[in-house]
């Protein structure tokens, strides 16, 4: 798991064994496994609450890495609604979004992983995994 800084060009998006996960299914971590648009790998992916991932602010802040437009049309994301806007102005399903990039282990293909964690309600805590793009960084 690591950042990404540098300006990225999106490709294909990978195939997700599970992207929704709720209550004890995130515990200790929401686990699933993406298969490698380029070697056809299953890689596995653990993500831990609090642990995994950095902030989506990153990512579109300034346009830097990705621009808001590209997230958008992608579906990457979605315009956060009015009341949830603290978590920024753009996340997945109106919770806290975080984003990581993983290597393909076999290929060592670049992927970013987008998804959102936080309690949806009361006795309700999420973790939906928007989806695994393989990317290249530009020059
Ligand atoms: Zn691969």
């Amino acid at each position: 798991m690591y950042s990404i800084s540098k300006k990225i060009t999106l490709n294909k998006q990978a195939l997700i064994a599970k992207n929704h996960f709720s209550n004890d299914e995130i515990i200790p971590a929401a686990l699933t496994k993406f298969t490698c648009c380029n070697c056809g790998h299953q890689n596995i992916v653990e993500i831990f609450p609090y642990e995994t991932g950095f902030p989506i602010f990153q990512i579109y802040n300034e346009d830097k890495v990705l621009s808001k437009n590209e997230l958008l049309h992608n579906q990457i994301v979605t315009e956060t609604s009015q009341r949830m806007v603290h978590f920024g102005s753009l996340t997945v399903n109106d919770l806290p979004t975080l984003y990581f990039g993983t290597d393909c282990q076999a290929c060592h293909s670049k992927y970013i992983c987008v998804f959102s964690y936080g309690e949806k309600q009361p006795g309700l805590t999420l973790l939906n995994i928007s989806g695994i793009w393989q990317y290249e960084e530009l020059k």
